[in-house]
């Protein structure tokens, strides 16, 4: 048992049941026995992989999505570039080198990056140790200038709340003790008035979720992009809607029982991407598009094809499967979409149509 479910389980039973919004924010980021406080879960030793770890291609178009909006918005020459939680710096390493033949762009550019972790960040430190790099640790404390900004996977880390409709109301989903171990309920029957629009779309017994902390931070760097310009390309597994019980965890590589292990198994659940786009009233938004469709839109093929060239053997194999990992629809082509947000009176980055 970790000492993490020591800890969960002697509060539970002092105080009551949690949410499971306070039990991801725990399991996530408790300083001493959170996962991402603890840990650099990526790669093959790790428990799980993402898109810029699979290969350098996905940073890479990442960087010249964000440059071509640069350059479509007249070159700015002060602007923020901005990473919120980059993981092992990787993305950022990849975009800055993918941007380099840019003319102006890394003058331009002021990067920061927003990240909880201390372990991550030492880890960030040293992938872009060539670079200057600001770290904050909220989106508020970015710069009042033009944002550029990718997130990926990092709203999926944020914490959710579920409700299971009732036939009189909602009933939260939360968590408590059964025989001594960690285990999940409901709560009493409540009326949530910020659920009353999914009484259109819900039955008794569905699920929906909610993700509290998701809207301000949008609704920041969509100020930033409102008030100054630039662009927020967001990819994450995800909807245009939420509905039903997400919430994942990963350990290994492989689907764990995520009330089993708390703090040491990544805790995700699907991004709401309209929820997103609810946040941003005062920018547009693009078209919801599979990650493989957008890497696509911005000439992954050819970037494939290039790179290939001076590949052979496992290499080789290893890069062909990376390129089908990224992009294929049984893979993460289609499960993985990306939701690009732009000032009103410009037109969507590149890879999106609107
Ligand atoms: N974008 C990276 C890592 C994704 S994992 C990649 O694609 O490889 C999620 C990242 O978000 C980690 O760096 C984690 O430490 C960070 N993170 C999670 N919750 C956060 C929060 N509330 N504030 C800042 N960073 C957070």
């Amino acid at each position: 048992m970790t000492a993490l479910a020591e800890s969960l389980k002697r509060r539970i039973a002092a105080t009551g049941p949690i949410t499971i919004a306070d039990y991801m924010a725990e399991c996530l980021l408790h300083p001493e026995h959170g996962y991402y406080s603890t840990r650099d879960p990526f790669g093959v030793q790790g428990d799980f992989t993402t898109a810029p770890e699979i290969s350098q291609m996905f940073g890479e178009l990442a960087g010249l999505c964000l440059a071509g909006a640069w350059l479509d918005q007249g070159r700015p020459p002060l602007v923020t570039l901005a990473e919120p939680g980059p993981g092992r710096g990787t993305l950022m390493a990849d975009l800055l080198r993918a941007t380099r033949g840019v003319p102006g762009f890394h003058d331009a550019i002021r990067i920061h990056l927003i990240e909880a972790s201390p372990v991550l960040r030492a880890r960030q430190r040293e992938t872009l140790a060539r670079f200057d790099v600001i770290w904050c640790d909220s989106v508020q404390d970015l710069p009042e200038a033009p944002l550029y900004l990718i997130a990926n996977e990092f709203f999926d880390a944020l914490p959710i709340r579920q409700f299971q409709r009732d036939p009189q109301g909602w009933r939260e989903r939360v968590i408590g003790l059964a025989d001594g171990a960690l285990s999940f309920g409901l709560g009493a029957v409540t009326p949530f008035a910020a659920l009353a629009p999914r009484l259109a779309d819900t039955r008794a017994g569905d699920i929906v979720e909610t993700c509290a902390a998701a809207a301000p931070i949008m609704a920041t760097i969509a100020d930033r992009i409102a008030r100054y310009g630039g662009a927020a390309v967001i990819v994450d597994y995800g909807g245009w809607h939420s509905l039903g019980d997400t919430l994942q965890a990963l350990s290994g590589h492989g689907p764990a029982d995520p009330l089993a292990t708390p703090g040491q198994a990544d805790l995700t659940a699907h991004v709401d991407f309209e929820a997103l786009a609810r946040a941003a009233p005062d920018v547009a938004h693009t078209a919801l598009t599979p990650q493989g469709v957008w890497l696509e839109q911005l000439g992954i093929t050819a970037r494939a094809q290039a790179l290939a060239r001076a590949l052979t053997g496992a290499a080789l194999e290893a890069h062909v499967a990376a390129h089908r990992r990224l992009t294929h629809p049984e893979e993460m082509g289609t499960v993985f979409k990306t939701l690009a947000f732009h000032p009103k009176d410009t037109p969507p980055p590149p890879g999106y149509t609107r």
